[in-house]
């Protein structure tokens, strides 16, 4: 799993610093850290005159990194590697919903580091589409959306994908949403059924689904892109043609659908397997329903499937959605000649209690 902290010495610091890591230095950046020496492992870098060291074999791994260097930390939080596709930030680990699949379980206190965040993403390696994700980031709209707009006007080549639960929009967002910068945003909305309840079951929230609802519609309103993200579950996969129809018709405004598999940590682990759908055993509720939405002319992806277990009329519309830190392999896939196209396991997959058809090709 690539490490996304690094251990270090440290800096004498008040508050957190964003800084981005450089081998060589052509022209100063006030934010820039150049490396001064390697030696067993550490790698040695000057701050305007200040030192710090990174416990790091591979230095070059992290040329152009943007790291984050809390006061008293004995780790720097790699933010943005500049090697990636997979750069999210967390903005916030509140949410005001209890998803039974939950990869990351809501906590009570937040740290506002949207001026941090704000810096990084101004230093991002150029095209870089910067993930922000939670607990609900649209629970602190008003510093989130300023950030956003200032990176935004910063950097003309950057976008943002925002992971929403779509809870949190109002008629009153319609100017920002609508607005030229915020064009460079594509929000990942959930929506696991088009039946209220159960949608609201899922998300642990009485209402949910009728909140979402209107914000959506805000959403369409102000010609935003919109990603729909449903996750597979037991509990909803037998209704999936209904969520098809319902989102072929009402929502057909969505840029694209996104069918995801479970990820097994956080709630989902203690749920897995009361929820967890094998469709290596059986793909045919998510056949019929990609079918329908996809003959009313919007995209489909599916997110987190190995690609063995999607039958091959349907393998050209999964992605390598899973973080590459988070990315793993099986044993049987070393020989598979598709896994350069297969987005692979998430880590933590339970390997004895996952999908039970692997065919390595
Ligand atoms: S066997 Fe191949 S297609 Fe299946 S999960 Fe492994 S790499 Fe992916």
């Amino acid at each position: 799993m690539i490490a996304l902290r690094i251990k270090t010495s440290g800096l004498p610091l008040n508050e957190p610093l964003v800084v981005r890591l450089r081998s060589h230095i052509d022209h100063a950046n006030q934010h820039e850290a150049c490396l001064l020496s390697t030696a067993e492992g550490v790698a040695e870098f000057d701050f305007h005159g200040f030192s710090f060291a990174l416990e790091i074999e591979d230095v070059k791994s992290i040329d152009g990194d943007v790291v984050m260097f809390l006061p008293d930390g004995r780790s720097v939080h790699r933010l943005i590697r500049a090697n990636s596709k997979h750069n999210t930030l967390l903005v916030t680990e509140q949410c005001d919903q209890l998803c039974l699949m939950c990869s990351q379980p809501p906590k009570k206190h937040h740290f506002d580091l949207f001026d941090q965040f704000a810096t990084a993403v101004k230093l991002a390696p150029a095209d870089a589409t910067i993930g922000v994700s939670g607990g609900e980031p649209l629970l602190h709209k008003t510093r989130l959306f300023n950030m956003m707009t200032e990176c935004l006007q910063e950097r003309s080549d950057i976008k943002f994908h925002v992971l929403t639960n779509g809870q949190h929009l109002s008629r009153a967002d319609l100017p920002v949403l609508s607005s030229s910068l915020f064009r460079r945003v594509l929000w990942g909305v959930p929506l696991y059924s088009e039946n209220a309840a159960t949608h609201d079951l899922i998300v642990g929230k009485p209402g949910a689904y009728e909140r979402l609802c209107s914000n959506l519609a805000i959403l369409g309103q102000a010609g935003s892109s919109v990603e729909l993200r449903t996750v597979l579950m037991r509990e909803n996969v037998e209704k999936l043609l209904s969520l098809a129809s319902f989102i072929s018709k009402d929502i057909s405004f969505a840029s694209v659908w996104a069918l995801m598999q479970m990820e097994n940590i956080g709630f989902a682990r203690k749920n897995w397997n009361k929820q967890f759908y094998d469709n290596s055993l059986d793909f045919k509720p998510i056949s019929s329903a990609m079918d329908l939405v996809l003959g009313s002319g919007l995209e489909v992806a599916l997110y987190n499937f190995p690609r063995c277990t999607i039958p091959s009329k349907y393998r050209n519309y999964s992605h390598q959605a899973i973080s590459d830190w988070k990315q793993k392999f099986l044993p049987q896939c070393s020989d598979c000649t598709d896994q350069t196209k297969c987005g692979g396991f998430f880590e933590w997959y339970p390997e004895d209690h996952g999908f039970e058809n692997i065919c390595p090709n």
